[in-house]
């Protein structure tokens, strides 16, 4: 669609250009910014021309840029050890999208837009990312993605702040996870979407998107018992209800997925933990 009121669009290439008037707002992909009317809305500032690369591998964190497509990041080689690979393309492929806006859309833009449905969101959040935020001007800031989406649509950012890149630990990325997501219609938007990490240390996380206005994780030391967790998904309080599902059938669903992969993770671990047949034959317990 075009946006009438716009009347400037700027390309920085440096950080420096990359300052807001009065009516400017930052683009990404503009999947979401040309899809509905943008009322007020006088420039935007596009930030596909800075040159950040897409994804960069240090010795401890995997940093997205925002500006990395969601194409690009379906692309991410798996890396011996990263058992959490397969969660980037189950929340990839969580995102109702056409060729153009798989192509197109950011993960910086989907993140920021804080749609409940934000599987980019469901990404982050389920491996305990940290966003890296520049602030206006210079200097820049870091904040948990679970905390920089504050509710539907609204996220942390102050006015003439962009978000940079989203840091995920590498330790993450090499814990054991479950992914359970559903929604209305088999291509539809997401209803529900229940991630949980098993990390080295034991401590297991749940992270619920899409049926709640923020995204919601529920934090144990180890993995908990069925009761344990279901009380904990139904102390949940902002379940709602939209278009592609009401507020009871998400919470009912959540707590089925956490359930199933509580156990999966849970059978996992016992399979890990039984001792193989050539371990047996070495020690002499058995056969
Ligand atoms: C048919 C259709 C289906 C869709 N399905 C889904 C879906 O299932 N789930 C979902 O989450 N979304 C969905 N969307 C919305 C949208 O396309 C996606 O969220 C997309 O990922 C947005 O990314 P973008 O790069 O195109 O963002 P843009 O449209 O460029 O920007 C979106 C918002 O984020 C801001 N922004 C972008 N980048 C930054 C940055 N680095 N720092 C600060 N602010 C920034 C912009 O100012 C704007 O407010 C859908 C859209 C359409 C049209």
């Amino acid at each position: 669609m075009d946006l009438v009121g716009v009347r400037e669009v700027r390309v920085p290439t440096t950080r420096d250009e990359v300052v807001f008037a009065q009516g400017e707002i930052p683009l990404g992909g503009g999947t979401w910014l040309f899809s509905e009317p943008q009322p007020g809305i006088t420039g935007l500032v596009d930030l596909t021309a800075l040159g950040w690369d897409p994804v960069t591998l240090t010795h401890d964190q995997l940093i997205i840029s925002a500006t990395c497509t969601i194409a690009e990041l379906s692309r991410l080689p798996y890396r011996d050890g990263w058992q959490a690979h397969p969660l980037v393309w189950q929340c990839v492929n969580s995102l109702l999208a056409s060729f153009k806006i798989w192509n197109i859309a950011t993960v910086g833009g989907n993140v920021c837009t804080a749609l409940p449905a934000g599987a980019m969101i469901s990404l982050m959040t389920g491996l305990d990312a940290t966003a890296l935020i520049w602030m206006a001007g210079a200097g820049e800031r870091r904040m948990p993605v679970a905390q920089f989406i504050m509710g539907v649509r609204q996220n942390e950012l102050a006015p003439g702040e962009v978000l940079r890149a989203i840091e995920i630990p590498l330790e993450h990325l090499t814990a054991r996870t479950g992914f359970r997501r559903i929604a209305l219609s088999p291509l539809g938007r997401t209803g529900t979407l229940v991630t949980a990490r098993l990390d080295h240390g034991g401590e297991t996380v749940f992270t619920v998107t899409g049926g709640t206005t923020r995204p919601r994780q529920l934090r144990f030391d180890d993995i908990p018992d069925a009761a344990t967790l279901a009380t904990a998904v139904h102390s949940i309080n902002d379940w709602y209800t939209d278009p592609h599902g009401a507020a009871d059938w998400r919470e009912a669903m959540s707590a089925v997925f956490a359930e199933e992969i509580r156990q999966e993770l849970q059978e996992s671990e016992l399979q890990e933990s039984e001792p193989h047949e050539s371990e047996l034959h070495e020690s002499g317990e058995a056969l």
